[in-house]
């Protein structure tokens, strides 16, 4: 069976088709700059790359052409399309009615058009992106795989904030969280790499990369993430400021005469590793400019290792101790020098780094040392392949 997996942004689109017989990727691709002047598809049936520069106004065009690429006679991995049996989709927000992936049908789209205010940049295109599958394959199965879903099994005295209990009912605000698939797909390998059934785990999981989130993880169920009611919450990350005195949005506002659409613009573009660096928001170009002496780009790793750090230190003690830490995601997978400085100091809770092991980049690793009580791992994370497995199993369990 072909699943085609589709993660839409508000201009981009990226896609992976898994034969599920294997699960192995038969094409993947992105498209980028939709509704702006210079789309382009870029197609990957393998190594090679093939370029599609067009006029692309919309998702539903991108979906057309990432349909037509796939069954290229040239470029294409397929005959025809109706190989495709299932599309997956990513979804950032499910709120509080889906704590598991689920079939699409006119109940679910009414409720992701609900939860379009708590995600009002995300959902939109998310949406978007079903809407052109259901028009260009209408017979097609639709699955929706939530990135808070997850999450959902973080008990109350975790999701909720300290606000009156009326509002968390009249608006929904409350802690979300978010990077579910994620979080959940690299504690299950972790679980896997240590040959342990996932139910005796304590595991925290550090999903970093522009964005960056946390999560405790008990026996395999969510319950605590540092992202919350948006992505904003928590961690500083590549551009949002991540935890702050709420009094903090107030005072600029009126000090620099801000609507709420400029704020929340500064807050989730402005801030972050980028805005106390002035560099970048880039990880990479923040450790050249460190090691070239800019004492800003250092400052901003300082900051961001020590998030880390606090939020280990703090789920540790949510799980009444921890057998493992998962890093994952672009920084997390990549950068050996971040995960040394935020696992420095780290010994009371039995975290020790080895410097030989922690020296990789992009596998699967064990990074502490044989001594570390508590284990390390370097898990390469991959979301598309949990929403083309749920979307396999939504599938066929309606059939
Ligand atoms: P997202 O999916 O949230 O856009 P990614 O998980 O792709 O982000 O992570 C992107 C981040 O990972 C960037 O800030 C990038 O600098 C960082 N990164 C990628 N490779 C490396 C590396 N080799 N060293 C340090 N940082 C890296």
């Amino acid at each position: 069976m072909k699943v085609l997996v589709i993660n839409c942004g508000s201009s981009s689109l990226k896609y992976q088709l898994f034969d599920m017989e294997n699960e192995q990727v038969m094409a993947k691709g992105l498209v980028e700059r939709i509704g702006i002047s210079g789309s382009v598809l870029t197609h990957r049936p393998g190594e090679q790359k093939h370029v599609i520069k067009t006029e692309i106004p919309d998702h539903k065009k991108a979906i057309s052409l990432v349909l037509d690429a796939i069954v290229d006679p040239k470029h294409g991995v397929l005959q025809l399309m109706e190989e495709i049996s299932a599309v997956g989709h990513r979804v950032v927000h499910g709120g509080e009615d889906y704590a598991k992936s689920v079939l699409l049908t006119d109940e679910v789209m009414e409720a992701l058009k609900r939860n379009i205010e708590l995600a009002p940049l995300h959902n939109p295109p998310n949406i978007m992106g079903i809407e052109a599958c259901q028009q260009l394959m209408p017979s097609v199965p639709q699955v929706c795989v939530f990135d808070t879903a997850y999450h959902q099994t973080m008990p109350e005295h975790a999701f909720l904030y300290g606000i009156p209990y009326e509002k968390y009912e009249q608006y929904k605000i409350r802690k979300f969280g978010f990077h579910g698939t994620s979080h959940k797909y690299v504690a299950q390998r972790a679980a896997a790499f240590l040959g342990k059934p996932i139910s005796d785990l304590k595991i925290i999981t550090c999903h970093l990369g522009n964005g960056s989130s946390i999560s405790a993880i008990e026996g395999g169920k969510s319950i605590d993430t540092s992202m919350g009611f948006t992505p904003l919450e928590g961690l500083m990350m590549g551009t949002r400021s991540g935890d702050l005195d709420p009094t903090v949005v107030t005072f600029l506002m009126e000090k620099e005469g801000w609507s709420t659409a400029e704020t929340n613009n500064f807050l989730n573009k402005k801030c972050g590793v980028l805005g106390l660096s002035g560099v970048s928001s880039d990880f990479r170009d923040l450790e050249s400019a460190a090691d070239e002496g800019n004492k800003r780009a250092q400052l901003a790793l300082d900051r961001f290792a020590y998030g880390v750090k606090k939020y280990i230190g703090a789920y540790a003690a949510v799980l009444n101790g921890v057998d493992v830490v998962v890093f994952t995601a672009g920084l997390g997978e990549n950068s050996a020098s971040m995960r040394a400085k935020i696992c420095e100091g780290l010994n009371y809770l039995g975290i020790e780094i080895d410097a030989k092991r922690n020296n990789i980049r992009g596998e699967e690793a064990l990074i502490s040392s044989d001594a570390s009580k508590t284990k390390v791992l370097v898990i390469p994370t991959n979301e598309e392949l949990m929403i083309a497995r749920d979307t396999y199993e939504i599938v066929n369990k309606k059939k």
